[in-house]
C-alpha cells in the first residue's frame, strides 16, 4: 500500500463529458452509525443512519457523481484489510441501490494520522483523486459530513460544505457554516446548492 494514495473503488463508468459537479459523502456518521471509539470492521457492525434515503434519493436522478470519502485508519492499524473494506463497501452500495440510491465511487484513506499522507481528511487527496477520475469541478461540488474535518476538507478544495450534526447545540463556527440537523435538511441544502449553481450558468 502506498503511503500517499487513497484506496479507490469505482462502481460506475466515469463519463467523458465536460467537467461536472459532484456530491462527496462522508461515511461514518452520515451513511452509517459511528461506532464510539472504534471502527466498522465487519458487516454486522454496519447500520444505516435513519432517514438516509430522504437525503440521497433525489441525487440519483441527476448525472452528478456521488462519491464516498472516508478516513479508515483501521486498515493501516491492521484491524481490517483492504479486501474486507471493499466487501463492506460493495454490500452497502448494493443495499442502497435497491432503495434507488446511487453511489458511483468510494475513496478511503487507509493511513494512520502519523503517516502524514496527503489523503487523510482534512487534507484534500481523496477529493483530488476523485476529481481526476470523474472529471469533477470541485468549485461547484459539495461535501456532506459530520465533522469539522469534513468542513475543512471542503474548504481546502473550494467545495461547499454541509455539516450534518443531528445533536448539534448552539455551538459557534465559521459564519458561513451550513449546518443540517436532519436528513431532510441535508436534502434541502443540496437542492438549494445545485439550483443556485444552475441559475448561475
Ligand atoms: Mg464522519
Ligand atoms: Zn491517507
Amino acid at each position: 500500500m502506498s503511503a500517499t494514495s487513497p484506496i479507490e473503488l469505482v462502481f460506475s463508468t466515469p463519463g467523458r463529458g465536460p467537467r461536472q459537479s459532484a456530491v462527496f459523502l462522508d461515511r461514518d456518521g452520515l451513511i452509517n452509525r459511528k461506532i464510539a471509539g472504534g471502527y466498522v470492521t465487519r458487516w454486522s457492525e454496519f447500520s444505516f443512519m435513519p432517514g438516509l434515503e430522504r437525503a440521497l434519493l433525489s441525487l440519483a436522478s441527476s448525472k452528478r457523481p456521488v462519491v464516498i470519502v472516508s478516513n479508515q485508519a483501521c486498515v493501516e492499524k491492521g484491524l481490517l484489510d483492504e479486501k474486507a473494506l471493499a466487501a463492506i463497501t460493495v454490500r452497502f452500495v448494493s443495499e442502497l441501490s435497491r432503495t434507488g440510491i446511487r453511489i458511483d465511487g468510494a475513496y478511503y484513506c487507509p493511513h494512520v494520522p502519523s503517516a502524514r499522507c496527503g489523503c487523510r481528511k482534512p487534507r484534500p487527496g481523496m477529493l483530488l483523486r476523485a476529481a481526476a477520475t470523474w472529471n469533477i469541478e470541485l468549485a461547484t461540488s459539495v461535501l456532506v459530513g459530520d465533522s469539522m474535518a469534513d468542513v475543512e476538507t471542503a474548504m481546502a478544495t473550494g467545495c461547499k460544505a454541509i455539516l450534518f450534526q443531528p445533536d448539534r447545540g448552539e455551538e459557534t463556527g465559521p459564519a458561513d457554516l451550513v449546518v443540517a440537523q436532519t436528513m431532510d435538511e441535508v436534502a434541502r441544502r443540496l437542492d438549494e446548492h445545485f439550483s443556485s449553481m444552475e441559475s448561475r450558468v
